[in-house]
């Protein structure tokens, strides 16, 4: 099966490339993002504190967590049989997120679920950790790349047509320290594999992202 991984910090694109991607090539797209959003949803409604790492991974044992994709090829994860929606896609789950990803238990626990996307289709996977950790043998490795100001500027948008109430100051203070917290952390920080294609698309439009993105895989795969 081909494994297309696509990493890069928040709001760089990765979603909309990989989607324009997995329509264009037919392969099925895994957005890795939602499964530590889950996590961190389940420790919030649960009350548990972020900052407490042994009651969460205490309360790990609790999740059943699944991921399938319906016929328009749309992702879904369910957590404990419900599916989570959009109610992975706050600021607050974002926070939640950021902060579950940095422990190692919480990485092992989602480590399967990855993997075992690849073993029936041919994938593309976006998230921090793909081209490190999930698939050091992925066929295509991409890292994406773009300003602060241009992906605040899009995470805002996205929040705001959500209806959340959330400036642009805030949001890009927000994502500057995920950004730190998920580069810096011992376990699967977020950087870039030795043998990544970086793609800086700060000044892009989505169709030039996904037309750059296509001749890089054209080439990788056309080698292998
Ligand atoms: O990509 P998204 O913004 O949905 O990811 C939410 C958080 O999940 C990130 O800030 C990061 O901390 C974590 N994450 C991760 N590894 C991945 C995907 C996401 O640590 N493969």
């Amino acid at each position: 099966m081909i494994k297309i991984a696509i990493d890069g910090p928040s709001g760089s694109g990765k979603s909309t490339l990989a989607k324009a991607l997995s329509k264009k090539l037919g392969y099925i797209y895994v957005d890795t993002g939602a499964l530590y959003r889950t996590i961190g949803l389940y420790m919030l409604q649960n009350g548990v504190a972020l900052t407490d790492k042994a009651e969460i991974v205490r309360r790990l044992p609790e999740i059943t967590l699944s991921m399938f994709h319906d016929e328009n090829g749309s992702q879904h994860v369910t957590l404990n049989g419900v599916d989570v929606g959009d109610t992975i896609r706050t600021s607050a789950v974002s926070a939640a997120a950021s902060a579950v990803s940095a422990i190692p238990e919480v990485r092992a626990f989602l480590l399967d679920t990855q993997r075992n996307m690849a073993k029936e289709h041919n994938v593309i996977m976006d998230g921090r950790d793909i081209g490190t950790v999930i698939f050091p043998d992925a066929d295509v490795k991409i890292f994406l790349i773009a300003g602060n100001e241009a992906r605040a500027i899009r995470r805002h948008a996205e929040l705001i047509e959500k209806g959340e109430n959330i400036t642009l100051e805030q949001v890009l203070s927000d994502m500057e320290r995920r950004d730190v917290n998920d580069r810096t952390r011992k376990e699967a920080p977020a950087i870039p594999a030795s043998d990544a294609v970086m793609l800086d698309n700060s000044s892009f439009a989505p169709e030039q992202t996904l037309a750059a993105a296509l001749e890089i895989i054209k080439s990788k795969l056309n080698k292998a």
